[in-house]
């Protein structure tokens, strides 16, 4: 059978692969720490898990509008308030996670010709659902001395090419963890604003993950000009600890969001029905619940982050965000082993250490490692990699 050309374009997601793999080595019995895995270990609250469940007792199991129940929608503009923004329920649309809200929008506004800035490290869905729009993903290199963040220069050389047609910035990042204040947003805002023709996507989705205080910065409540063409993507999976109710959301323009919503009602329909209730309760949720799995995630950042720079040879940023950490160990790879595919391999086999290359990512001689796993965990890794590399 002859697949599509369109398929054979893209690789399964690696970050997917390696965490199966783990996953299988650990149910084989092997003692394999994993840091592979982009979610939570928290169980999803309690009152969110108890809303599914009434909802489901209350018959709510039926096909719903496209873009989400009325509630939810409007729940979201008004959770949205919080970032200082102000926006319609119409303009919001519920999807299956936010990788699914970045595929339809990725399938709606772009297409054969059309170039796609992605700064580098990425997450990897970017790139492959662009090659899925038949457009371009352009890397745009990034390192460990701007903290893996794009500077307005070089957004600037990229734009002068006008088939570019959007941006993608992720705030928090995965892989990274680092973050955009306010007045780099700003800065790269300014440079946006030469080009009306260009579409930017903010990936949002660990912004209530900030170490900063409060929220992560928004992209549009900071450079409102930019509303009418920016679509931000959020969602339930890391803030709620939701990754397997597949609930995410964007909103931007009216035009864009409907155009998602209607790819949506012939291709998924809608998101399921008792799921879209429990992430109504998760809206409802005190702030308190989010700020305490955070703060446990940040002790946890200090404590890898700690203990990796104190590995001869690594070099490991503090994050900003999210649960990533993405330490340099570029000084292993050459004479040691070929490149980080082949530390990552040893390591997994040598110390059963789970962790995922860098040039996954697009970046190579990193590792991102998750720090979504427990303190002892945390702990007894580090230490696994240090004695395998020592
Ligand atoms: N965006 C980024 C940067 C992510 O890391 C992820 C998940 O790993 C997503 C979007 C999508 O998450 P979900 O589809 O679970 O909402």
């Amino acid at each position: 059978m002859k697949l599509a050309d369109r398929i054979n374009r893209i690789e399964p997601s690696p970050t997917l692969a390696i965490s199966a793999r783990a996953k299988q080595m650990v149910a084989d019995g092997i003692d394999v720490i994993s840091f592979s895995a982009g979610e939570p270990d928290f169980n999803t609250p309690e009152s969110i898990r108890e809303a599914a469940k009434r909802a489901i007792d209350e018959g709510k199991t039926k096909y719903t509008p496209a873009a989400g129940i009325p509630q939810l929608r409007q729940a979201i503009a008004d959770d949205y308030k919080k970032r200082g923004r102000d926006i319609e329920a119409s303009q919001v649309v519920v999807t299956v996670g936010g990788k699914h809200a970045l595929y339809n929008a990725t399938q709606v506004l772009f297409g054969e010709g059309d170039k796609v800035l992605i700064p580098a490290p990425y997450w990897v869905s970017y790139p492959a659902q662009v090659t899925l729009a038949d457009a371009e993903p352009i890397a745009v290199e990034t390192g460990l001395d701007t903290h893996f963040k794009m500077l307005p220069e070089q957004l600037e050389k990229q734009l002068e090419d006008p088939s570019v047609k959007g941006v993608i910035l992720c705030s928090p990042s995965n892989p990274t963890g680092s973050c955009y204040s306010k007045e780099e947003l700003e800065a790269l805002g300014e440079v946006l604003k030469t080009r009306e023709d260009v579409v930017v996507f903010f990936d949002a989705i660990y912004d209530r993950l900030y170490y900063g205080g409060g929220i992560a910065p928004d992209l549009v409540a900071t450079v409102p000009e930019l509303e009418d063409r920016t679509i931000t993507f959020n969602g339930f999976s890391k803030t709620y600890a939701m990754t397997g109710w597949r609930l995410g959301y964007a909103h931007g323009p009216q035009e864009i969001i409907s155009a998602m919503a209607k790819l949506q009602s012939q291709s998924t329909s809608n998101t399921t029905a008792f799921a879209q209730w429990g992430a109504l309760e998760a809206l409802n949720l005190d702030d308190s619940v989010i700020d305490e799995m955070r703060d446990i995630f940040k002790r946890r950042r200090d404590l890898i982050v700690e203990g990796l720079n104190a590995i001869d040879g690594v070099e490991c940023a503090t994050p900003d965000g999210a649960f990533y950490v993405f330490p340099d160990f570029s000084s292993f790879i050459g004479d040691r082993f070929e490149d980080d595919m082949a530390l990552a391999g040893y390591l997994l086999d040598e110390a059963k250490v789970a962790l995922v290359p860098g040039s996954a990512f697009g970046t190579p001689g990193y590792l991102r490692m998750s720090y979504a796993t427990s303190d002892e965990l945390i702990e007894k890794g580090v230490a696994r990699i240090k004695d395998a590399l020592g």
